[in-house]
């Protein structure tokens, strides 16, 4: 059985106020939650302080980007091992905002991918399909084709540290989400690739997010899918009540 997990990404948003407040209201509402992995991720800025709001809680700390290199000339990017150093588990990679609005290729996917596994850090692999490409029904190839170019020459090994996030861009920020029946449908195709990339027990112990405008109101039914084992919450991440309600309907 693959473990419920459910992350926030914060993206451009709070202050190191609000972060510190977020994250400490978090810790205390959802204290002793045991059967669902969590995490947030903040501002990049803000780690170090959200890390200390949340030392001894039960909810992880996750980055929203990484760069794949070690350390030197890369200014304004930060390492993996910058991540770990402020306590960092998870790492979002992909993300569609950073497909589409900073112009990520999948080869920096990829390499990113790869710096963050053998870091030891766990990436959150973001894909999904663009409105258009849903219409024109490309979105397994669009979907496919982005697992595929993300994980290329990973091994079983490392791939068993990702978990994907599938996140059709039309949802996300939108309040438009993904029926359960096209959420499964996505994630099942998704398993699927898995199995024939590697095999069926790698395929069955990777756990895949649906995000794209997750609420407490749908999280009940994305959860109920088959191969749906989590949720990457944007907006309702930023609200304790709404997040920890997301996190307890699982729970
Ligand atoms: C996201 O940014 O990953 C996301 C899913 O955002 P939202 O929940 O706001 O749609």
């Amino acid at each position: 059985m693959r473990k419920a997990f459910i992350a926030g990404n914060w993206k451009m948003n709070t202050n190191c106020a609000g972060a510190e407040g977020l994250a400490s209201g978090l810790a205390e509402k959802l204290k002793g939650i045991e059967t669902v992995d969590i995490a947030v991720c903040p501002p990049s800025v803000y780690l170090q302080s959200v890390a200390k709001a949340l030392s001894s809680s039960n909810i992880a700390l996750g980055a929203q980007d990484v760069y794949f290199e070690g350390s030197g000339a890369y200014t304004g990017e930060i390492s993996c091992e910058m991540l770990k150093d402020v306590c960092c588990t998870y790492v979002i990679i992909g993300h569609s905002e950073r497909r589409h609005k900073i112009g990520e290729t999948d080869e920096l996917i990829n390499k990113k991918l790869s710096a963050a596994i053998s870091s030891g850090l766990l990436p959150i692999f973001c894909v999904g399909e663009l409105l258009e490409q849903r219409e024109a029904g490309e979105t397994e190839t669009v979907v496919a084709g982005q697992v595929k170019k993300g994980l290329a020459g990973l091994n079983a090994d490392k791939v068993l540290a990702v978990t994907v996030a599938y996140e059709p861009v039309w949802a996300i920020g939108t309040g438009v989400n993904a029926t359960s029946q096209q959420a499964q449908e996505v994630h099942a195709m998704i398993r699927q690739l898995l199995a024939d990339m590697y095999d069926e027990s790698v395929a069955q112990q990777i756990r895949i997010q649906y995000g794209g405008s997750a609420k407490p109101a749908n999280t009940a039914e994305l959860m109920a899918c088959e191969d749906v084992d989590g949720l990457l919450g944007g907006g309702a991440s930023l609200k304790v009540n709404d997040f920890a309600a997301m996190i307890k309907t699982v729970a």
